[in-house]
């Protein structure tokens, strides 16, 4: 890729030290990347499945090999601890196995019912869209660049990618596999390069937009897609509740609570930043979840530290203007609210909050960090109702016994709830659709939604003997006379 423009320095969050350089593309750049994955996309639909899917599980054998390379440079461009750099790994050999499995039976043409029993032989295939455009953030380069490419890949389509300026690296190294693994070279192309730019292009040229990022960015490019009448699926933002129950088992809840507020730092579109404990535990719960947070091991090293650090000193200032704000509105700080100059510029110690007013910005908005804050509620239909208050509708969580968690979790409006868990159980399950509600997106990834979307379909019907609209000769009243009974009968038989 060639570019005249000064390149991005890709900065090690840990260290502030530049890890690398990428080129900054321009949009005829991307334009050539469309060309290539266009001439590429021709030969690949005419590799057969079995082929395709062979690739697929090649490349779930060759991440598993190459994890070690892959932590170390998730690490190195997002600051993230180990274990939550290997939730990446273990995403992607998941989804790669599961649609590679189930990829033939989805694609294989379906026998539907036609529009006259027997007489209209009715078949559904699908096509690929041609190439998929794929924009994604930096929270998650592995998952969030490849995982939603590898259903698209598999349907027969090609790919370009632009990943986040702060993490291109990842979603280099995990092309460069899929390479390994068998894809063709000018497939997958990644283009480098602003949002403003290259994100715009891939927009004006993507046969199918996929796009994970803030709500901001989900709206403009919604606008692009709605305006040339391409699909689109977007995974947005959230301000994700989690409702503790009387009946929780305080043994584990607290641990749960800690995973799902400070997994990867907080900055996990389906981390949960807002709390309702029911008041008759609220006391032991809130004093186990502060004694857990506060025994967290922060750095961005190892397999044994807890909560890394954030993207950028930037991503912690804006964290830290939210906090001020809530305390200088009347919030109380239970622990956290600093930075940790001495581990690095950008750590932030996990942050727990109580008594936020309405008016502080983090009551609604998202903060995309280790914050979250804590309310006691008088009963569970007050936790319902102040968990759906929001214009977001990604995740949700529930602590309760199972009765009571499946209970609250068919009242709450958004894309998936998990109980005695706060994100993992759902996002981990690929056979079910993962997005969002309400200003949490459009579209899904996962299940068998999440390849199809990258087809078209085409239904063929064939009329055969008698005509739909009945046998020649037969009257206009008779022929409504005979289709009137049939649908009578049709009611009890079909
Ligand atoms: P963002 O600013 O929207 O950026 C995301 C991607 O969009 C980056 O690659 C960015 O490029 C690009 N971009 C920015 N402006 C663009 C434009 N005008 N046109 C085209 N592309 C553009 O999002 P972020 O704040 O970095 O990411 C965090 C957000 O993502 C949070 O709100 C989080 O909740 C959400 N998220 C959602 C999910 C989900 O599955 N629902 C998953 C992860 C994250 P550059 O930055 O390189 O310019």
């Amino acid at each position: 890729m060639t570019s005249t423009v000064a390149p991005i320095i890709v900065t090690d969050p840990r260290t502030g030290e530049t890890y690398g350089e990428v080129p900054a593309s321009t949009a005829a750049d991307t334009q050539r990347a469309f060309t290539a994955a266009r001439n590429a996309q021709a030969a690949w639909v005419t590799t057969p499945l079995k082929e395709r899917s062979k690739i697929m599980l090649r490349f779930h054998d060759l991440v598993l090999e190459h994890q070690d390379e892959l932590l170390d440079v998730i690490q190195a461009e997002t600051g993230k601890n180990r274990a939550s750099a290997f939730d990446e790994v273990l995403d992607v050999a998941i989804t790669a196995r599961h649609y590679a499995r189930r990829a033939q039976r989805l694609l294989r043409p379906r026998r539907a019912k036609g529009a006259l029993p027997v007489l209209t032989r009715t078949l559904v295939d699908h096509s690929p869209k041609g190439v998929v455009g794929i924009i994604s953030p930096w929270n998650y380069p592995l998952t969030l660049s490849i995982s939603d490419a590898i259903p698209a890949l598999l349907a027969g389509n090609a790919v370009v990618l632009k990943p986040d300026s702060q993490t291109p690296f990842t979603a280099l190294l995990g092309v460069h596999l899929l390479v390994e693994a068998g894809l063709p070279l000018e497939l997958f192309q990644v283009v480098t390069g602003s949002g403003a730019v290259v994100g715009t292009e891939i927009a004006q040229q993507a046969d199918y937009l996929m796009f994970t990022g803030s709500t901001a960015t989900g709206r403009q490019l919604a606008a692009i897609a709605g305006e040339r009448l391409i699909d689109f699926s977007a995974e947005l933002g959230g301000k994700n509740p989690m409702i503790v129950a009387p009946d929780a088992d305080l043994n584990r809840a607290a641990a749960d609570a800690v995973r799902a507020c400070f997994s990867n730092t907080g900055q996990l579109c389906v981390s949960i930043e807002r709390i309702y404990v029911h008041e008759a535990i609220a006391e032991s719960f809130t004093e186990r979840f502060v004694a857990a947070t506060q025994a967290l091991r922060i750095g961005g090293g190892g397999w044994t530290e807890d909560v890394g650090s954030m993207i950028s000193p930037a991503q912690v200032d804006s964290a830290i203007a939210m906090i001020d704000d809530a305390l200088n509105r009347g919030a109380r700080l239970l622990t956290g609210g600093t930075r940790l100059p001495e581990l690095g510029e950008s750590y932030l110690s996990p942050t727990i909050l109580t008594d936020v007013p309405e008016d502080a910005q983090l009551y609604r908005e998202e903060v995309f960090g280790p914050v979250v804050y804590m309310e006691t509620v008088a009963s569970l239909e007050e936790a319902v109702r102040k968990a759906n208050d929001t214009e977001y509708g990604l995740n949700a969580a529930v602590l309760a016994a199972p009765y009571t968690g499946w209970n609250i979790a068919l009242h709450l409006h958004a894309g998936s709830v998990n109980i005695n868990e706060g994100f993992a159980a759902t996002f981990g399950s690929v056979d079910a659709p993962m997005g969002g509600w309400k200003a949490s997106g459009a579209g899904r990834r996962h299940a068998d939604g999440g390849l199809l979307k990258y087809t078209e379909s085409r239904t063929i019907s064939e009329q055969r003997l008698v005509p739909i609209a009945g046998p020649k000769g037969l009257a206009r009243d008779k022929y409504a006379a005979l289709m009137t009974t049939a649908l009578r009968l049709g009611k009890w038989v079909l």
